[in-house]
């Protein structure tokens, strides 16, 4: 627990500078007041992260086991051995700070199965590009330092990425001089972006549906120097901007895209490489709420593979489609289900189910256990990441309302097996 900064009058307290592990933006100015096991967010909360912080008074649910109340003991024995006779258990979800995917990835190593998170598939449409060809990517804080031109293809990723504008690029940066501009290419910024680009250049070019990848690929040739084939929006404009620029940039959140989304990144990636050639130019592929980010560098440095990795007879080995949550879970005779940040329900499955998971989690079924656990940041502290990769954050904990960490449980369960 971290000392308060301010106390309240009423016996609470309020928390100033606290880290937002929720969407991977990382916004580390939020105002907390905590009250026994109450909570509000305050100050520097997105409308997400309040409600994602927001506690009642009530006490917290206990574990249950098939539907009944248990002791935490009862329940990590009835964790332990559903897993001691597991077939192929599938450990999804992954929502937790490193620590704890740590425990769940050592977990899986023991009992063999697949650990995937539940917000992988906008990462692979990122890594879809960067494995295979690379990319030059930059960071949030050369963002607001340096760039003069910022490109958002496709959706609006504030839409997931709430504080995106305000957070990475405010009016003005250390070495900015002249004014930043903002175009949305194939999409419009949402009502919460417009408040957040308030007094900034705001250019919105509309693409047809489905015409994203069409779009993408004219920008890249009219950048490179090429004629391509008429159509419309009229790119030319962007093209020669983009050429002017000292440092434009490519935003997009993977996850919004279509099901063409890794030929839009390919091709946004293209007008990037080629922008590089003369002048200086990068890409921002946003991806990482939960600590997906933290979960796949953690995933990387234990077992040498990315999420989607599978354990067999000691071995781990990494496969895209097989080790998907989508694949493992039909497949699955046990699923384990891990989500701390939010009340995220498990994916549908056939297989018995243990929930390590959010205490106001609403299930289609009755898990077989359930235990309850905090969330990082504010009911423990630990390590998570931001969407950019660079910097993994202190998350602090603020209160102490009696739930556990994942690290904590699945450490347990790991040492009750039979
Ligand atoms: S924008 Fe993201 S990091 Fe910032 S307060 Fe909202 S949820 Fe948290």
């Amino acid at each position: 627990m971290t000392e308060p900064r301010v106390s309240g009058a009423s016996g609470g307290a309020t928390h100033k500078d606290v880290v937002c592990p929720f969407c991977g933006l990382g916004c580390d100015d939020v105002t907390l007041k905590v009250d026994g096991t109450a909570v509000e967010a305050g100050e520097g909360a997105c409308g997400r992260a309040a409600a994602l912080f927001r506690r009642g008074p009530e006490a917290a649910p206990s574990p249950r086991v098939n539907g009944r109340e248990a002791s935490l003991d009862a329940a990590i024995a009835a964790a332990a051995e559903l897993l001691a006779g597991a077939r192929s258990p599938a450990y999804a979800g992954l929502a937790a700070d490193v620590d704890g995917v740590r425990a769940v990835l050592k977990l899986a190593a023991a009992t063999g199965g697949s650990v995937d998170h539940y917000a992988t598939p906008g990462m692979y449409r990122n890594l879809a590009t960067s494995q295979r060809k690379g990319w030059i990517a930059t960071t949030f804080a050369e963002v607001r330092n340096h760039c003069d031109l910022f490109v958002v293809i496709g959706p609006d990723p504030a839409k997931a990425f709430h504080q995106l504008y305000a957070r990475v690029t405010p009016k003005t940066g250390r070495f900015l001089d002249g004014a930043r501009k903002f175009v949305f290419l194939g999409g419009a910024p949402s009502d919460e972006a417009k408040a957040q680009l308030e007094g900034s250049a705001v250019e919105t070019i509309a693409v047809s549906d489905g015409a994203l990848v069409e779009a993408v690929s004219r920008l890249q040739a009219l950048v490179s120097g090429a004629t391509p084939p008429a159509g419309e929006p009229d790119l030319a404009p962007l093209a020669e901007a983009l050429k002017a620029a000292k440092y434009p940039v490519l935003a997009w959140s993977a996850s919004s895209l279509d099901e063409d989304g890794d030929i839009v990144i390919e091709r946004a990636v293209a007008v990037v490489d080629v922008l590089n050639r003369e002048g200086r130019a990068a890409c921002l592929p946003l991806s990482g709420k939960d600590n997906l980010t933290g979960a796949y560098h953690a995933s990387l440095w234990t077992t040498g593979f990315p999420l989607r990795v599978g354990f067999r007879g000691g071995v781990s080995e990494h496969d895209q489609l097989a080790y998907s949550t989508e694949t493992a879970a039909k497949d699955a005779d046990i699923l384990v289900w891990t989500s701390a940040f939010r009340p995220e329900k498990p994916p549908a499955s056939d297989a018995q189910l243990i929930a390590i998971a959010h205490p106001a989690t609403e299930f289609e079924r009755e898990p077989d256990v359930f235990i309850p656990v905090g969330q990082p940041g504010l009911d423990h502290a630990g390590l998570v990441f931001r969407a950019d990769s660079t910097v993994g954050l202190w998350a602090k904990g603020y209160r102490d309302a009696g739930l556990k960490s994942v690290a904590d449980i699945v450490k347990r369960i790991a040492e009750a097996r039979p």
